[in-house]
């Protein structure tokens, strides 16, 4: 397909636009409308509405009775990496608990690996994304913690995609053991200088064993002020003051959620700040799963990522995310099919997808399956059957003809 023509899907057995209007009268509430078509024009949602009164389109694609829904926008992954961790996996699985010092192993690992090595990995891990129906994914460093292996794994990430993090902060490395200061003046000083021209957002893993609260709040301060906007890896491994650090830092997203209090609860509705839910984590290492309803019906907006990383959480899939959600989650099939597209598009402060209203970008999935309930219904199954990103066929196949 050319730029210059257009494309009408008919025969959507349930298409999910995400553009309904709930109680509290914000926009963009989980709606879905049966015997539906759309129409793609110059890369964007042209039009939706009812099969039976579809405009005609240059090219038209028979949907057959199946779903349509967002492209899936996983806001939180570590896909700039070398090396892998099943053994470490292997042992967890066998009864050794997970300590956040595993990071380092990877680190080793991506210092000692060329640019292309590197690169090779990343594009595995995009393309696996991409069959997967993600169609926009945010991607952070943090296993290079030093300046030019930082700023080499954001330029490599800024190849694939706008949603850049600075990660410098995931974790002290050992040559500043003996001096942690040390190490954050380096990421709010000289790191930051190198790294924040190729990134979007600043990140912090706020946690015992990793950054406190002070430490925390001065990394993301500094990021600000190289024009970089705040995201915090919270509470994952117990309680502590991540939330909080990223409710008082203005942050779009606070990562994991897991052991939260009630005011921490508090915070993520009256900041707001997302509460970025990462199941894969806690699947990966056989922690309790956060806890999705108490979230929800307080009001919080919630999101749905991978945590994509080879060490706690080594999959791209978020339709296992969102299977992982309503079954351990308690989060409905309407919820958890939200929170991975219109719940990451607000993790990442984007407007232009997570919905398929007109004027969206042409980010689809079309299922191999009747409605989105399938996703969780039929886990671990392979239901993508074609994808499209801003408008192009870029996974799948489709039987297409000139109208
Ligand atoms: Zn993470």
């Amino acid at each position: 397909m050319s730029d210059g023509e257009s494309t009408l899907i008919t025969g959507i057995g349930e298409l999910v636009t995400n553009d309904g209007a709930p109680d509290d009268g914000k926009p963009g509430a989980f709606a879905a409308m049966n015997d539906a078509a759309l129409v793609i024009a110059e890369g964007k949602v042209a039009w939706t509405g009812p099969a039976a009164r579809a405009p005609a389109a240059d090219m038209v694609v028979d949907a057959a009775g199946r779903a349509v829904l967002p492209g899936f926008a996983d806001s939180h992954a570590h896909l700039v990496f070398a090396g892998e961790r099943s053994e470490e996996f292997a042992a967890r699985m066998a009864g050794r608990p997970y300590r956040a010092g595993g990071i380092l192993v990877t680190v080793e690992a991506t210092r000692a690996a060329s640019d292309a090595a590197l690169r090779a990995n990343l594009l595995r891990l995009v393309t696996e994304m991409l069959r997967q129906g993600t169609t926009t994914f945010e991607c952070k460093s943090g296993y290079g913690l030093t300046v030019p292996d930082e700023a080499r794994g954001l330029k490599l990430a800024a190849e694939v995609t706008p949603e850049v993090t600075y990660l410098g902060a995931h974790v002290v490395p050992p040559e500043f053991a003996a001096d942690p200061a040390g190490y954050v003046d380096l990421v709010c000083g000289p790191m930051l200088d190198a790294c924040a021209p190729a990134a979007r957002w600043v990140d912090v893993f706020c946690e015992d064993g990793a950054f406190g609260a002070d430490e925390a709040a001065a990394i993301l301060a500094a990021g600000r002020a190289a024009g970089l906007a705040a995201r915090v890896h919270a509470n994952q491994l117990g309680p502590g003051p991540g939330v909080r650090v990223a409710a008082e830092a203005g942050a779009a997203s606070a990562d994991h959620c897991t052991f939260l209090t009630d005011d921490d609860v508090d915070a993520l509705v009256s900041a707001p700040v997302v509460a970025t839910l990462l199941p894969g984590a806690e699947f990966g290492t056989r922690q309790p799963f956060p806890d999705a309803r108490r979230l929800i019906d307080a009001g919080a907006t919630v999101a749905l990522a991978t945590d994509c990383n080879p060490g706690s959480s080594f999959t791209s899939s978020m339709p296992f995310c969102i299977a992982l959600a309503v079954r351990e989650m308690r989060m409905t099939t309407e919820e958890a099919v939200w929170s991975a597209t219109a719940g990451g598009a607000r993790a990442l402060r984007r407007t232009d997808i997570g919905h398929l209203g007109p004027g969206a970008r042409a980010d689809l999935i079309l299922l191999d399956a009747p409605s989105h309930a399938y996703l969780a219904y039929r886990p671990g199954v392979p239901q993508v059957a074609a994808v499209w990103q801003a408008g192009r066929l870029v996974a799948g196949t489709t039987v297409s003809n000139a109208a």
